[in-house]
């Protein structure tokens, strides 16, 4: 796993070590989360931009900071979610997206029956509301939870109205011009990876048994 991928893990046993008062974190101990040494985990530090006390370890919340800046999760992120589904619903009544710097600020579905209910205290809007929603709340983020023959066509209207960050929840891969950035949350796709790194443990098991 490369720095970048492990700095937001480092953000969450911060801030559940936080939660439980411990004030100091050695590298040591954020290294064995992901079976690396404490020396990557001081250079991936130094990524950040954080300076350290070595013997006493990284104040946690001062870490917890720095990194909270340089992922830019310190400061608020505006966000829509369109496609009110089952995953949609719970994503909307999720209270991690506030912790890490998401407001969402309205939900859409195209569906009529959807529209007008109030699901986490947001009333679901109709896909004519985008637009004026978008350009009102300078959204930054598009949170997609529309069923995977509907995601590239929620991708291209929020990209039309200039979103230029989109969460995709949908099992498809989107495709968007080179200055959005387009995080795939793939459930199948992370299944795959681990029932074929389960198939490779099996395999070799059996040659060494
Ligand atoms: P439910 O059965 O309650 O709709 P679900 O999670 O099984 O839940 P999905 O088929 O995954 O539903 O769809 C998720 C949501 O996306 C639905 O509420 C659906 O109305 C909405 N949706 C589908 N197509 C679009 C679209 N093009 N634009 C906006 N919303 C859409």
């Amino acid at each position: 796993m490369q720095t970048l991928r492990r700095i937001p893990y480092y953000h969450q046993i911060l801030s559940d070590m936080e939660q439980k008062g411990e004030q100091f974190v050695s590298s040591k101990y954020l290294a064995h989360f992901f079976h690396v040494d404490d020396t990557q985990v001081r250079k991936d530090v130094s990524v950040i931009g954080y300076k350290g006390k070595p013997k006493s370890g990284y104040s946690v919340s001062g870490l917890k900071g720095a990194i909270g800046d340089f992922l830019g999760i310190n400061t608020e992120n505006t966000a829509i979610l369109i496609g009110v589904g089952r995953l949609g619903s719970a994503l909307i009544e999720y209270p991690g997206l506030s912790e890490y710097g998401l407001k969402l600020v309205a939900v859409f579905d195209s569906n009529p029956v959807k529209q007008d209910k109030v699901i986490g205290g947001f009333t679901v809007l109709p896909m004519e509301s985008l637009k004026r929603v978008i350009q009102s709340f300078d959204v930054g983020i598009a949170i997609i939870t529309v069923p995977k023959n509907a995601a590239q066509g929620v991708c291209d209207l929020v990209v039309e109205q200039n979103i230029k960050a989109i969460w995709n929840f949908a099992p498809t891969q989107l495709s968007a011009s080179a200055d959005v950035t387009v995080r795939n949350e793939n459930m199948a796709v992370g299944l795959a990876l681990l029932s074929h790194y389960l198939k490779k443990r099996k395999a070799e098991s059996a040659i060494f048994a």
